[in-house]
């Protein structure tokens, strides 16, 4: 049989189970603080769990099912961590601190691969593999603090995958991430192509991140052309979904829109888009496209600044995404989760 992996089990199994190990709760709830709180890589890091009893875990469990395989930095110092799962695939996790502030982010995975088909995405393009457990969306932010020491703050669903198309799994990684890392759900934010009854179950939830959607056009015919989505849930329902998740949340969605040149990037893109967009509470986040193959090009500055201050003028806050690690290719839309 193999071994038992600890960050699969909930507090309360933990203390059982370390109870069927002759230790008492007390003793799991160490445990626990080591590997959730204290970063723990290994069961010798547990200073205060007696030498032999170290030594029957060791040989019973394991604390992760999963592992770095290959870490890459970026001229900005943004981390991309390559991480292999039990059966061998993999996924990718980013690291990123932006300068301005305190807040250490994680952008995570929720699947390997992905079903959604956006034209512009290289995560798809590979195909879908599996969906990926809580405790393995987890694991991506407590390898990463463990690797390098530091505090996680911020958690984005923004990696590979399509979060909502794995719910289930995506909301009980949620709470481990609030309840065991303890990072308060203002400071996640899950990023969504668009799926509208998911949108609406996750303004049902206990847990309820900031909501962040891949909007990256202004109407039906041009969504159509690049997000498949769009045919099964068009921009309108999608509109209505976002009215409702943010009057239940009272907090702004966010806007995302990758600038494509000669696609969306015109002066009537723009006012198409505040029409859209007026009556709904939000902050728009536009983000110049990056290139995974010829097909597309990023428009010049001068018009990424033109449409930023166009939609400026409707008095919404616009920001233009920060490259990251794109050098690495780990850029939004770049992670493929290829292994070197
Ligand atoms: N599947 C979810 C979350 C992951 S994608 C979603 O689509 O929202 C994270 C963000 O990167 C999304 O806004 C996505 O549309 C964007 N993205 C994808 N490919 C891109 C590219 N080539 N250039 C810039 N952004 C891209
Ligand atoms: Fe999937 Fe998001 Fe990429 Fe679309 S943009 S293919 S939903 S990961």
């Amino acid at each position: 049989m193999g071994k038992i992996t600890l960050t699969k089990l909930s507090q309360d199994e933990l203390i059982e189970y370390i109870e069927s190990l002759g230790e008492k709760k007390f003793r799991a709830n160490q445990i626990f603080s080591w590997i959730w709180a204290k970063n723990a890589s290994s069961f010798d890091d547990m200073t205060d769990v007696k030498k032999e009893f170290r030594a029957l875990l060791q040989e019973k469990c394991q604390i992760f099912d999963c592992k770095i395989k290959t870490r890459q930095i970026s001229a900005d110092s943004t981390v991309k961590y390559l991480i292999e799962f039990s059966d061998g695939l993999c996924a990718e996790t980013v690291l990123m601190r932006f300068d301005n502030r305190a807040n250490l982010s994680m952008c995570v995975s929720s699947q390997i691969g992905c079903k959604m088909g956006c034209i512009f995405c290289a995560t798809g393009k590979n195909g879908f593999k599996r969906n990926l457990l809580p405790h393995e969306i987890a694991s991506q932010i407590l390898l990463a603090q463990i690797d390098t020491g530091l505090k996680i703050t911020n958690v984005v669903f923004m990696g590979q995958g399509e979060p909502l198309d794995n719910l289930e799994n995506v909301k009980g990684a949620l709470e481990l991430i609030n309840k065991n890392l303890q990072i308060s759900i203002r400071r996640m934010t899950l990023s969504t192509s668009g799926i509208v009854p998911k949108i609406n179950e996750l303004s049902e939830n206990n847990l309820i991140p900031t909501l962040a959607i891949s909007l990256h056009a202004p109407n039906h015919q041009i969504r159509e052309k690049i997000m498949p989505v769009e045919k099964k849930y068009n921009i309108n329902e999608l509109k209505k979904a976002l009215l409702n998740y943010s009057s239940k949340t009272k907090d702004r969605v966010t806007i995302e829109y990758i600038l494509i040149k000669n696609l969306n990037d015109s002066k009537e893109c723009a006012k198409e888009l505040i029409e859209y967009l007026k009556d709904l509470k939000c902050n728009i986040n536009l983000i110049p496209y990056n290139s995974i193959d010829s097909q597309f090009q990023k428009p010049d500055k001068k018009t990424i600044m033109k449409f930023k201050y166009l939609l400026e003028e409707s008095g919404k806050k616009v920001t233009v995404r920060l490259e990251r690690g794109a050098d690495i290719d780990a850029a939004c839309g770049q992670l493929a989760g290829k292994i070197q």
